[in-house]
């Protein structure tokens, strides 16, 4: 059975921690800072070194292309992000990269003629130092030109990297391909989490990256002296968003598992220790992997609101603030991935992500799918990351057979 070079492999993951390597033994590497700009220059002459043809889109995001005979044939993308967040781990998106690069370097020295494009994506800024997803969604066409004036990271910053890299914003939204020419894509990640670990599950497929919702809830009763007002006679508005808090997480519990809901921020007015709170105003986010359920979730939370602001003499007001759709995988793709986890006899799970990855981009627009590795004690977004070596290799094993399954 064909196998990735684990030796090579290893020594690239290695090699690639130096740049932008801490102290502490992980990386500070944000999105086109000197360091990721480094690290782009090492795999820009890894891919040359073997004889890929190399090439860098609007976006920065940097392909390596194994093409088909086939002039006509579609592509098929494979990989994941160099850039890390500030001091992160080493494992987080340079292992998907690698592994990815690890499997089209194994199938061009074996001279395995595939059926479709192969190309290794390294995508800009999926951290979010900048805008978050930023090459996967100029790819997918999902990136709008207001966005890019109001990037999360601030105008500034992004302005800089794109200055450094040589891209701007026109260059960005022409980095658009037409879904038509694209086959899907397949990225391997770290967990981040502990599930696989805590099963002994080599393998976790994923079905869906959840979606994110958020409000803002205001539970609005009145201002009164703390201690004159009978506890009866209040219209205690922290009480009505203590009894929705309670409540959420348990209706969660009970019946939206795996689903969550997090109450994140309380804002209290008018905030004293001797006034009765007129109003509290709480942060809201609740994240599901079904569209229909992640509906039926919503409704069940506000109505949970609703019923904590009658219960409590008070009036609620709900202000929307963000929602973003899951992004279900390709099935067909989940079980390519699993027949490749089979064929290693590798054990394999199926479940969430419930962190946002490329992917979820390109799941907008072309079959995706995307698979785990286990990550050490569940750490993540720290120099502690931490994936051992046959966890890695096992994750360019499978990405090296889902190729080939895609290709059967
Ligand atoms: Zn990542």
């Amino acid at each position: 059975m064909q196998t990735i070079n684990q030796k090579r492999f290893l020594h690239w993951m290695d090699e690639q921690a130096k740049i932008g390597g801490t102290d502490a033994g992980g990386l500070n590497r944000p999105a086109l800072s000197e360091a990721d700009l480094a690290a782009r220059d090492w795999f820009h002459h890894l891919i040359d070194e073997h004889g890929f043809a190399y090439h860098m889109d609007g976006a920065g995001s940097q392909f390596a292309r194994l093409p088909s005979q086939n002039p006509d044939a579609k592509t098929l993308l494979i990989g994941s992000h160099l850039d890390s967040v500030p001091d992160g781990g080493r494992f987080d998106g340079a292992l998907g990269v690698l592994a990815a690069f690890e499997a089209a370097v194994t199938l061009k020295e074996a001279g395995v003629q595939l059926p479709f494009h192969l190309e290794v994506v390294n995508f800009t800024d999926e951290e979010g130092t900048l805008a978050g997803l930023l090459g996967s969604r100029a790819l997918a066409g999902t990136l709008s030109r207001e966005e890019l004036q109001h990037p999360r990271g601030g105008r500034a910053r992004l302005e800089a990297g794109m200055a450094r890299l040589g891209i701007d914003d026109n260059s960005i939204l022409d980095a658009r391909r037409n879904p038509d020419d694209l086959l899907g894509y397949i990225e391997v990640h770290i967990e981040q989490g502990t599930r696989l670990e805590s099963s002994k599950t080599a393998i976790g497929v994923v079905t869906s990256i959840v979606g994110i919702r958020s409000c803002w809830l205001t539970f609005t009763g009145e201002a009164a002296h703390a201690g004159t007002i009978s506890m009866q006679g209040r219209k205690d508005a922290f009480q009505g968003a203590a009894l929705f808090a309670r409540q959420a997480r348990q209706h969660v519990i009970d019946n939206f598992s795996p689903g969550v809901v997090n109450v994140g921020q309380v804002e209290m007015a008018p905030g004293a220790f001797n006034i009765v709170p007129q109003t509290a105003r709480i942060a809201v986010e609740f994240r599901h992997g079904d569209a229909d359920i992640f509906d039926d979730m919503e409704a069940a939370l506000l109505e949970i609101a609703q019923e904590s602001a009658d219960a409590c003499n008070l009036t609620l007001t709900i202000k929307k603030v963000d929602a973003i759709p899951p992004a279900p995988m390709t099935p067909a793709f989940v079980q390519a991935v699993e027949d490749a986890a089979d064929t290693l006899d590798l054990s394999h799970t199926r479940l969430l992500s419930f962190a946002g990855h490329d992917a979820q981009s390109l799941a907008a627009v072309t079959n995706s799918v995307m698979y785990f590795v286990p990550s050490q004690d569940g750490i993540s977004h720290n120099p502690h990351e931490y994936t051992a070596p046959q966890d890695c290799i096992n994750g360019a094993n499978v990405m090296l057979h889902s190729v080939r399954q895609m290709a059967e």
